[in-house]
């Protein structure tokens, strides 16, 4: 009996978007990853897939869903915090502090 993963249903009264600052950035190391597909399965946004890229140990890396950008990221972190093998990771950029590199 072939097993099917149930995609995990958010609660509504959460708006993680609400908490959001500038747009994240989604980091992947495709050299580590090992295509379990979690960080595709529990990103609330449905903004990664599996790609057609093939890493060196034989397996497909995630990727942006094509149309998706980093501001469609909810910065949640779930991916970074589920991924087994530490391939995936979210780096939010600092706040613009107001001045410029002259002003240093
Ligand atoms: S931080 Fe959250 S919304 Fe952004 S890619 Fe990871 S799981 Fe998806
Ligand atoms: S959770 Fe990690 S190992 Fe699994 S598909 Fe995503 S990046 Fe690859």
């Amino acid at each position: 009996m072939e097993r099917r993963r149930k995609k995990p249903e958010w609660p509504a009264f959460i708006d993680i978007r609400k908490y959001k600052g500038k747009a994240p950035q989604v980091f992947i190391i495709k050299e580590r990853c090992k295509e379990c597909e979690w960080c595709i399965i529990h990103c609330p946004e449905e903004i990664l897939e599996k790609s057609d890229e093939i890493n060196e140990k034989g397996y497909h890396p995630p990727k942006l869903v094509d149309g998706k950008t980093f501001d469609d990221c909810a910065e949640c972190h779930f991916c970074e915090l589920i991924c087994p093998e530490f391939a995936i990771y979210v780096k939010v950029p600092e706040e613009d502090k107001g001045g410029s590199e002259e002003d240093e």
